[in-house]
């Protein structure tokens, strides 16, 4: 049983490692931005919505997003831990996913925090876009998630740093090194 939150900045890898991570505990993967995009490509309403801040590069607003977290997290597949990909992303956030789990009952184990500089990240994302066409992944766009990054993400580091379970992981190296270092941080 794992209750773990992975932070980073776009490109850090925070996917990749919670999808080999969530194998190693058997719990689900929960990313708001997976969850987003099924909206857009669905056409629903909180889709149409979110795409404008998504291809903009913008933070989608915190209501919404905190909207769909609480949603998932009272599903039963929660009840044996659960990996937060991608959430939260704002100090508002964290602070409602801390009420939510207080309602639940529920207590964060871990705070993976991926840590890639920059230039590194510029990198990546540009050669993800040309593999994966995400209309997210031009380099304008690129440059402003950063920036929304750094400024809005970037505080919770703080924010969680006061908890005690925040772990700072090396974002470079091979991806086994990385999972390596992160489930040794964790267990
Ligand atoms: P991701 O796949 O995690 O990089 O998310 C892609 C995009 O979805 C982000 O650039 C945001 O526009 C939006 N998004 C995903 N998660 C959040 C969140 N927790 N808060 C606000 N916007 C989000």
């Amino acid at each position: 049983m794992k209750r773990l939150i992975f932070m980073g900045p776009p490109g850090a890898g925070k996917g990749t490692q919670a999808d080999i991570v969530k194998e190693k505990f058997k719990i689900p993967q929960i990313s708001t931005g997976d969850m987003l995009r099924v909206a857009v490509k669905n056409g629903t309403a909180m889709g149409l919505e979110a795409k404008k801040f998504m291809d903009a590069g913008d933070l989608v607003p915190d209501a919404v997003v905190i909207g769909i977290i609480r949603d998932r997290l009272v599903e039963t597949d929660c009840a044996n831990g659960f990996i937060l990909d991608g959430f939260p992303r704002t100090v508002e956030q964290a602070k409602a996913l801390s009420g939510i789990l207080k309602e639940l009952r529920m207590e964060l184990d871990s705070v993976v925090n991926l840590d890639v500089p920059d230039e590194e990240l510029v990198k990546r994302l540009l050669g993800r876009a040309i593999k994966e066409g995400r209309s997210d992944d031009n380099e304008e766009t690129i440059k402003n998630r950063l920036h929304t990054y750094n400024t809005k993400t970037l505080p919770l580091i703080d924010f969680y740093k006061g908890t005690g379970i925040l772990r700072q992981i090396n974002g470079l190296g091979s991806m086994e090194e990385i999972t390596d270092s992160i489930l040794k941080q964790i267990q």
